[in-house]
């Protein structure tokens, strides 16, 4: 594999083309919208800065890091050299199948169509078009250029090959592969959304605050934040809709989302990027400014 597309260039996109590009690949990140592509060069371009001044790697290396990388807001443009799709636009179905439909047409027959995405069924991505064996799950963490994980993702039809293919594509950008089966939530948010979600229902029955619930799973549990601080990261609004994936996809009330979360993302409430979540954030950045929203 030489050439890679990443579709969408927002915060998990200019993370996955700063990686492959980092790798030696050729990347061409298409996005529909070219303030996306701009800022997501420049956040490139930051990131390599800092990894510069760690003396993670040299000047020289950042410049041809950044040369590998190219833009497009036309999709058949971006993707008509493709050898990996990695797809990673805004999590929404119907958008999601769309983009699907047109890589299919448009990218050569061989190419390999990955998704990033946190929820959505890859058996269901797969089914529109006509090469289902070569579809899979390629879920980064966030930030990418830190997170180790990637969680491979195999729907229903993907094959053995194309599987084995992006495991040790993954090994060779740094990464640690772990493949699962494609069920809702895969494996970390099907783990990791309950989790959020009982932390939010512990709250919101009065039974500890937002401190004191963070301090017992950081302090009792050696987790590096407490869940509903990772909750403000993630975004509210994205937990909620994982939730709703989880409870739709097996129909279990166990994974039905606590009503306060389901009021805070009513109410605007989305956590960092909205500057209030559970706590009150530097506007435009994750440093708090007010401890809990809550007591
Ligand atoms: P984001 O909102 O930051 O960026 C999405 C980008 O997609 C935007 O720049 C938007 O302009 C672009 N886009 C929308 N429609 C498009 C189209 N038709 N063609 C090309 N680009 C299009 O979203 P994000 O947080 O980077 O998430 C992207 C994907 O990664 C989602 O599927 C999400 O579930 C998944 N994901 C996110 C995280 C996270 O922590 N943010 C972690 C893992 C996986």
């Amino acid at each position: 594999m030489k050439n890679i597309t990443v579709i969408g260039a927002g915060t998990m996109g200019n993370g996955i083309a700063h990686v492959f590009a980092q790798q030696g690949y050729q990347v061409t990140i298409v996005d529909v919208s070219a303030a996306a592509l701009e800022k997501a060069l420049a956040t490139v371009a930051r990131n390599l800065d800092r990894m510069v001044a760690k003396e993670k790697i040299t000047a020289a290396d950042k410049d041809q890091t950044l040369a590998r990388i190219t833009t497009a807001t036309d999709m058949q443009a971006g993707v008509s050299q493709a050898d990996l799709v990695v797809e990673a636009a805004t999590e929404n179905v119907a958008l999601k199948l769309k983009i699907f439909k047109q890589l299919d047409e448009l990218a050569p027959p061989a190419t390999i169509l990955a998704t990033n995405t946190s929820s959505i069924s890859i058996t269901q991505i797969a089914a529109v078009t006509q090469r289902p064996t070569q579809v899979i799950g390629m879920h980064f963490m966030n930030p990418v250029p830190v997170m180790k994980l990637v969680e491979v993702i195999r729907g229903y039809a993907t094959s053995d090959a194309v599987t084995a293919q992006i495991m040790e594509l993954s090994r060779l950008l740094g990464k640690a592969p772990v493949e699962v089966n494609d069920y809702p939530g895969f494996v970390a948010n099907r783990i990791l959304m309950p989790m959020i979600n009982e932390a939010v229902y512990t709250l919101f029955e009065g039974v500890a605050g937002v401190t004191e619930i963070d301090t017992v799973m950081k302090l009792g549990m050696a987790h590096p934040m407490g869940p509903l601080q990772l909750a403000d990261f993630i975004g509210l609004d994205v937990c909620l809709s994982i939730l709703r994936v989880l409870h739709n996809g097996f129909g279990n009330p166990k994974y039905a989302p606590c009503p306060l979360l389901v009021n805070m993302v009513t109410a605007g409430k989305l956590g960092a990027k909205s500057g209030e979540g559970f706590y009150v954030y530097q506007p435009g950045s994750k440093e708090l400014v007010v401890a809990p929203g809550f007591v």
